[in-house]
């Protein structure tokens, strides 16, 4: 064990969507075996958390155990390092500027002027420093948002530069992450924009330890020799990120580079663990033995990053399994207005997915599909609204109710998908929403506890609506098992119906707890049930 803390700061140059956080992810997992890694990040803009963003502009928002709303990245590092990650592991300026302000007006600053140098760069210092505390983390890789230059990430490599001068060299590394594109026509790597983005970096202060080249390819031993060169570093120094297969191989091919007894010997740690199990799971990804279909009908299909941790979750199944998942998405927004048929829309696909979702566009024609599924016999995975329009369709089809979610229709004869008011008491994180990890209590023998394998669970939840309690009774007695509760049994947590190939949703998320390593139980049962 190191006796204190390492640092890592993990920044990028040239582009912004390079995979930082996937070689943040990478690096973290290298080191994981014997260390406890604790990965930050950091991101420029002012929002306190993401949880008010739009998914079709940033992507998924991530929520974590505690019921912090954070960014993606946060999916890749508990994806890759199987661990659970916290709400103050996301700093944003709007987390860092709201201390201050707060700190100033409580008379914190005694007179003095408040500036960016160095009471921001200080705040953000402290709050990397306590963090490592209370954590003890072996190692803190700390991820920079965004690109070296943004304006709005200045005061984060500041705050990097000052912490390097306050710890020995053998405790803390530069990591830069940079592209190097090929150009067509003479189909050589150029390495111009490297330079120049590693001119930024030693503009700030800043000399980067490791370089790590983004390509299409491997770096060639050229491009290696004149990065170093003109970079200021040795030839191992610089590391290939190619494109690869898939985003797990990563690490593996870090390995590979000599990323690992790279970092192991710059910060004096000791050597980790080998990655076999890794590799077996990374080698089921790129050589499957089967190849099976699904549809995911949502609603933010124009960026597929709203549901990554869907695709992901599909991915972990698909490593454990042998098997290739396609998805095809489906608008269903189209089924809704007529324009294809559900049919058509579901040919050639084995399987359907009803992920969360808000608002009331594409809801009729959710139902639609899950009233096609379930009468079909088709496996189905319903997530979040995907229970709620689940409950919907049996309430309407078999219960033979007016039934509807207020969140879509305030006047719902039978308001079977309902907010519950004294919900608003309790959690008052993120407005109204009830976030992060409950308990559920299962129901024995039931699909959903063989498939957890236990009678008590915790997943990650991100919602408002809740199935409408007066309306239980009735769901049961039509035959809809509600096969997990609230530990006090007023909250439906799990659905599913028996006499069906695979009939299972849930009011949580499971997506946001898969991990290669350990892929959602609920996943799992869909991806065996299409497969059998
Ligand atoms: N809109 C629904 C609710 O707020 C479902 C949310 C979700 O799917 N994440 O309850």
């Amino acid at each position: 064990m190191p006796k204190q803390t390492k640092w890592i700061i993990v920044s990028g140059g040239v582009l912004s969507g390079l995979g930082k956080g996937i070689v943040t992810a990478s690096i973290g997992k290298l080191l994981s075996s014997n260390l406890k890694i604790v990965p930050v990040k950091c991101d420029g803009y002012l929002n306190v958390d993401p949880g008010t963003m739009n998914p079709i502009e940033h992507g998924e928002v991530f929520v974590l155990d505690d019921g912090g709303e954070v960014d993606m990245d946060f999916g890749h590092y508990e994806r890759f390092l199987n661990i659970d990650c916290k709400f103050d592991w996301n700093i944003t300026s709007g987390k860092v500027y709201q201390s201050i302000i707060e700190k100033e007006r409580k008379g914190l600053f005694l007179g003095k002027t408040v500036q960016m140098v160095p009471h921001i760069s200080n705040e953000i210092k402290n709050k990397w420093k306590e963090l490592a505390k209370k954590e003890q983390a072996d190692v803190m890789i700390i991820e920079l948002g965004g690109t070296v230059g943004d304006i709005e990430m200045d005061l984060f490599f500041e705050a990097s530069r000052q912490l390097k001068l306050e710890v020995d060299k053998e405790n803390l590394l530069f990591c830069h992450l940079t592209y190097v594109p090929i150009l067509h026509c003479v189909g050589e790597q150029k390495t111009k924009p490297t330079q120049q983005s590693v001119d930024l970096m030693q503009a700030r202060g800043i000399q980067p330890d490791i370089i790590i080249g983004r390509s299409p390819n491997k770096l060639t031993l050229k491009s290696k020799e004149k990065i170093a060169l003109f970079c200021n570093i040795k030839k191992n120094e610089v590391i290939s990120d190619p494109d690869i297969q898939t985003v797990y191989e990563l690490p593996l091919i870090f390995k590979e580079e000599g990323l690992l007894d790279l970092i192991e010997k710059k910060l004096e740690l000791p050597k980790s663990g080998d990655l076999i199990e890794w590799a077996k799971l990374v080698n089921n990804i790129k050589n499957p033995e089967k190849e099976i279909t699904i549809a995911m009908c949502g609603k933010y299909t124009e960026l597929k990053d709203s549901y990554i941790s869907i695709s992901e979750a599909l991915i972990h199944c698909g490593a454990t399994l042998k098997t290739k998942i396609n998805t095809k998405w489906i608008e269903t927004t189209e089924i809704e207005q007529g324009k294809i048929p559900i049919e058509e829309a579901l040919k050639g696909i084995q399987g359907v997915i009803v992920p969360g979702g808000f608002g009331s566009r594409g809801t009729e024609g959710k139902i639609k599909i899950i009233e096609h599924v379930r009468t079909n016999n088709i496996p189905f995975l319903g997530l979040c609204l995907g229970l709620q329009l689940a409950v919907i369709e049996f309430a309407r089809n078999v219960c033979n109710l007016s039934a509807d979610s207020t969140e879509v229709n305030k006047k719902a004869k039978d308001p079977i998908i309902d907010f519950l008011p004294e919900q608003k008491k309790i959690h008052n994180k993120g407005g109204t929403m009830r976030l992060g990890a409950y308990e559920a209590i299962l129901k024995k023998d039931s699909i959903t506890a063989k498939l957890y394998d236990s009678l008590r669970v915790y997943e990650r939840h991100r919602h408002r609506y809740e199935v409408n309690p007066e309306y239980h009774k009735i769901l049961t007695e039509k035959g809809l098992t509600l096969s997990g509760t609230s530990p006090d049994n007023t909250l439906i947590e799990f659905i599913e119906l028996q006499n069906h190939k695979y009939f299972v949703a849930t009011q949580a998320h499971p997506e946001l707890k898969s991990r290669l390593e350990q892929p959602a139980p609920l996943f799992l049962g869909f991806v065996k049930a299409i497969i059998k």
